[in-house]
């Protein structure tokens, strides 16, 4: 007999996604959108909620709409309306939000995932819709009060709406990148789950293996990045399970997510669910969509990445996994084919883009553009590699060291003592001295063992001279040097 206690469950998730659109100015009114200007600055009585103000929609906000749209294979509506959404906080100050309920900008789309199934073909997940709305205030939380900046109140979000087609965590973190990576080409939004500019929300729920009907589902929220969103889900999964093999019930609700504990809590039930009474926004009139709009919109969208991958694959060779990896931002491509046209070595650019340069945005946490590198500065460095006035050691120092600065590689390197001159190492008087002391200090071991024909012994010699001399020789050099000097 299947009882709960041995039954097989599957999950069920479902993702909600807001875009933050950069336009120049808000959804409904003229005030500028922008991050971090002195609180209530950008407002006017239209996204105050004054009495008598009216809204218009933004054009560009559309666009941007139509253009997210496009980019998940949507629909385009013909023509769409907008609706107010009641509900009652403190940064909402008209009370509702104005949204799009039955007619949204965008439907039917489709995300191909990173991810196979078992009979090895890729997993989709459909965009079921993605509508425009406005954001709402921020409200600030601080010892004896609560303030309001309503800064943001009015700016212009996309809500992505995916099918509750994602069964666990890893395909729900999958999806997030994808969509991001595909977001990150039209140049739409910053995508910045720390700015707030992307947010996400989950629906989870769990059933029986085999099962068509949907089972409770628990909206989580407050994940602060792909991997918080990540970390949720399975953290729901696993409580959904245990309460059902325990033989509870689980309750429709919506439950926040804390960093700390790593664990999700309850915020509300259904029971105290909002009824948002949309109904059709008097002071905007139907918007039609017209189709050479569309099209046009769909002409000039960048090359979306799935083409990009096709390309660097076919036209540069590169491997799949370097391919895969510069195509995930759109400013990471266009920075390799930059360079590339000034410098016709695609693998050798594709590998230092892929490896020091990754890294170096890693560990800075920060974005291509704020590092102020110029591919012409990298084609230098390549270059001096290849003059051999560099070694692939003091390279990638120079490399590091230079980034944000502003400055060549070749200035950078004579400031660090690394550059090797074009004397030679065999008329550099530090290098004879160099190996003048490690043949002195290896005389009874290594050097021994190197003049009986132990090959490995002169890797060892080399090794150590390239330490004394800080890496500012070319080590294929060397052992023409060390053979003179031990052997002589
Ligand atoms: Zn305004």
């Amino acid at each position: 007999m299947v009882t709960a206690t041995t039954v097989d469950f599957e999950a069920v998730i479902g993702l909600e996604t807001h875009v933050q659109l950069k336009t120049r100015s808000k959804m409904f009114c003229s005030c500028k959108v922008e991050f971090g200007a002195p609180a209530n600055s950008l407002t006017c009585p239209v996204c105050l909620g004054l009495p008598g103000a009216l809204p218009v929609v933004n054009r560009q906000a559309v666009e941007f709409g139509i253009r997210v749209g496009l980019a998940l294979n949507c629909q385009i509506a013909h023509s769409i309306r907008f609706h107010r959404k009641n509900y009652f906080y403190p940064d909402l100050p008209k009370g509702y939000q104005i949204t799009q309920h039955d007619t949204p900008l965008c439907f039917d789309g489709v995300l191909e995932l990173p991810v196979r199934d078992v009979t090895g073909n890729p997993r989709v997940c459909r965009v079921t819709r993605a509508h425009l709305e406005e954001d709402a205030g921020k409200s600030i939380h601080l010892e004896g009060g609560t303030l309001v900046d309503l800064n943001r109140a009015g700016t212009p979000l996309v809500e992505i709406v995916s099918a509750p087609d994602l069964r666990s965590a890893e395909e729900a973190h999958a999806y997030l990148t994808t969509l991001k990576r595909n977001l990150s080409y039209l140049g739409v939004s910053e995508l910045s789950m720390e700015k707030g500019s992307l947010r996400c929300d989950a629906n989870v729920s769990i059933r029986p293996v085999g099962e068509a009907r949907l089972g409770t589902k628990v909206e989580v929220k407050n994940m602060n990045s792909f991997k918080s969103v990540a970390n949720a889900i399975n953290f729901e999964i696993q409580r959904q399970k245990r309460i059902l093999r325990a033989g509870g019930t689980l309750h429709q609700e919506t439950r926040l997510w804390d960093e700390d504990k790593l664990e999700t809590r309850s915020m509300r039930s259904k029971e105290e669910a909002n009824d948002y009474r949309y109904f059709p926004e008097p002071d905007l009139t139907p918007f039609e969509i017209r189709r050479e709009w569309v099209e046009d919109v769909r002409r000039n969208l960048p090359e979306l990445p799935e083409k990009r991958l096709l390309r660097y694959l076919d036209d540069f060779k590169l491997a799949r996994a370097e391919a895969d990896y510069l195509v995930t931002e759109r400013e990471l491509g266009d920075f390799f084919e930059a360079t590339v046209k000034l410098y016709d070595q695609p693998r050798k650019i594709a590998a230092w883009i892929s490896g020091e340069l990754t890294h170096a945005l890693g560990e800075r946490n920060v974005a291509l553009s704020d590092l102020k590198l110029e591919p012409t500065q990298l084609v230098e460095l390549i270059a001096l590699v290849e003059a051999r006035k560099l070694n692939n050691i003091t390279a990638k120092e120079v490399f590091h060291a230079m980034l944000g600065s502003g400055e060549g590689p070749e200035p950078v390197a004579r400031r660090m003592g690394k550059l090797i001159e074009a004397s030679g190492a065999s008329e550099d008087p530090a290098v004879a001295t160099a190996i003048a002391e490690v043949i002195n200090e290896f005389r009874d071991k290594a050097v021994k063992d190197y003049v009986e024909g132990k090959e490995a012994a002169l890797k060892f010699l080399v090794g150590q001279c390239m330490r004394k001399l800080k890496g500012k020789v070319d080590p294929k050099e060397l052992p023409p040097l060390i053979e003179k000097a031990a052997k002589g």
